[in-house]
């Protein structure tokens, strides 16, 4: 993976509490560079957006309420 890129493969997690692959709150952070293309009018029109970051900052279970159990997967366990 290249530094700034964002995997198309998107992340998957498991919660070791309570089994759940599938329900999650996640709190992420993300930073994106855009062409903000105004009109003279100050119309305002965001064109080619780019995440150059993403962090997770928090990976709650659904189920469990709180994400002591979270784990991601790696690619190799799906
Ligand atoms: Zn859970």
């Amino acid at each position: 993976m290249k530094t700034g890129t964002v995997p198309s493969v998107p992340t998957r997690y498991r919660c070791n509490a309570c089994g759940n692959l599938t329900r999650f709150d996640v709190l992420e952070t993300t930073t994106v560079r855009a062409f903000h293309h105004y009109t003279v009018g100050g119309e305002l029109t965001v064109e080619e957006p780019e995440v150059v970051s993403r962090v997770v900052d928090q990976v709650t279970c659904r189920w469990c309420g709180h994400g002591r159990s979270v784990e991601t997967l790696s690619e190799e366990q799906l």
